[in-house]
């Protein structure tokens, strides 16, 4: 349900979102340190260090890469395109360099958008030293023959890479994850929708207290940041129950869910369940070895229930990876749907208990025991006749709550005043 409490919380996120939106930030780097304290200021995180050059799996953690400063400048001396006025204008990862050109050297260097002329594209070259500059169209358009002066005050070297990390601990060590990647620069739902929807639900959590399970949560730069925290926490990855990978969370379009690898884990259930029960259109998808760092959590040999939470999948909608994909583009109200729904998935979770019917033997007698009274309404009514039934020692209340569709809170709810009257008892 929508609450002026939401509504509260779905600004403070855009907020959030707005004041990281600048940020420069890379697979390594301050962009990213800058964010992860960000997230400090609210999130108790633990960050961590990965030095260039350690080697997880097959991968080796690569050069930390900064920059201060990037321009191109034409004969006259104007900034044709600056860095300082947008992240985006430079090819994430690029060497520094400084030297004057002529505009068809320059062009070999420059990535626009012709059917977007207004936008700048997000490139990058992590793995290959390179350079070059991202603008419009239109300014590309606009550049006239002459000779340009280039600068990018950059640096590549070793360094670390940086990811942040939450642990809630809860009663028991099996855990769930949610997971955000932190490496685009100014990009906003392409990152930053994440970013603030996984601080927001984790500043919630921290808040409640008995929790059934532990909670942990990864701020941490795509593939290469992922698969260094699961080289360095092969073990400990095997307590993850339940997972999902959050991004593209603050656009206008309908949630989507893709489902883990395992495709019918609690966690794939328990969406479909949660999204149902939130009455919005939402698409659910299969697996597939594309996509986010689910790639990674679900790759064959961890193959962990982890599944991703969306909105308008990546790469479907015209402002991915472009200057379109801004704060403009992002409203408060999808963000704030996006962790109601999240708090109903711990919801499902912590309180997905397995009953057993104290009398088994034919239906209780209820008038007697003055249970209707106790019940809202008609789905009430009937929920209690689904668990009295299936409250067999084995069925889970979200096993309930599929058999009868009936949404999984008034199954829940149903059952709590069940166990009150004696009728139900939690299964060991
Ligand atoms: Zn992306």
């Amino acid at each position: 349900m929508k609450t002026a409490h939401d509504k509260a919380i779905g600004l403070a996120m855009h907020k959030r979102l707005t004041e990281l939106y600048p940020i420069c930030r890379s697979i390594t780097g301050d962009g990213v340190r800058k964010t992860l304290s960000n997230i400090k200021s609210s999130v108790p995180l633990e960050i961590h260090e990965v030095p260039s050059g350690t080697k997880v799996f097959d991968w080796i953690v690569p050069n930390e890469w900064n920059i201060r400063d990037a321009w191109i400048k034409n004969a006259a001396s104007e900034k044709v395109v600056d860095f300082k006025r947008h992240s985006l204008h430079i090819v994430n990862y690029s060497t520094p360099i400084h030297k004057t050109m002529s505009l068809s050297e320059l062009k070999t260097r420059l990535h626009s958008l012709p059917d977007q002329p207004d936008s700048i594209p997000y490139r990058t070259s992590y793995y290959e030293e390179d350079w070059g500059f991202c603008l419009s169209h239109n300014t590309l358009l606009s550049l006239s023959d002459g000779d340009y002066e280039v600068c990018i005050d950059s640096s590549l070297g070793p360094g670390n890479l940086t990811y942040g990390e939450f642990f809630l601990p809860g009663a028991v060590s099996d855990e769930v994850l949610f997971s955000a990647h932190v490496c685009h620069p100014s990009l906003a739902n392409d990152n930053l929708s994440g970013i603030v929807v996984a601080a927001a639900l984790a500043e919630q959590l921290a808040q409640m207290d008995q929790l059934h399970y532990s909670y942990r949560f990864l701020f941490v730069p795509a593939t290469i940041g992922t698969i260094a925290w699961l080289s360095r926490n092969t073990a400990g990855a095997k307590r993850i129950r339940h997972g999902l990978v959050l991004s593209g969370l603050g656009d206008a379009g309908n949630m989507t869910y893709k489902r883990s690898r395992q495709e019918s884990a609690t966690i794939d259930r328990v969406l479909a369940n949660v999204l149902l029960s939130n009455g919005s259109a939402h698409t659910l998808e299969r697996f597939s070895p594309t996509g986010y760092d689910e790639r990674q959590y679900c790759s064959n040999g961890f193959n962990l229930p982890v599944g991703r939470l969306s909105r308008t999948p990546y790469g479907t909608y015209r402002q991915y990876h472009t200057s379109e994909d801004n704060p403009d583009f992002i409203q408060p109200e999808s963000l704030a749907e996006s962790l109601r729904i999240l708090r109903g998935v711990i919801r499902v979770l912590e309180s997905n208990h397995v009953y057993v019917n104290t009398q088994p033997m034919c239906e209780p007698q209820l008038g007697r025991r003055g249970l209707y009274g106790l019940l809202h309404d008609k789905v009430e009514a009937i929920a209690m006749l689904w668990i009295l039934n299936l409250a067999d020692g084995h069925s889970t209340l979200l096993d309930i709550s599929e058999r009868s569709s009936i949404p999984f809170d008034c199954i829940q709810r149903v059952a709590s005043v069940l166990e009150l009257k004696g009728l139900l008892r939690k299964a060991n």
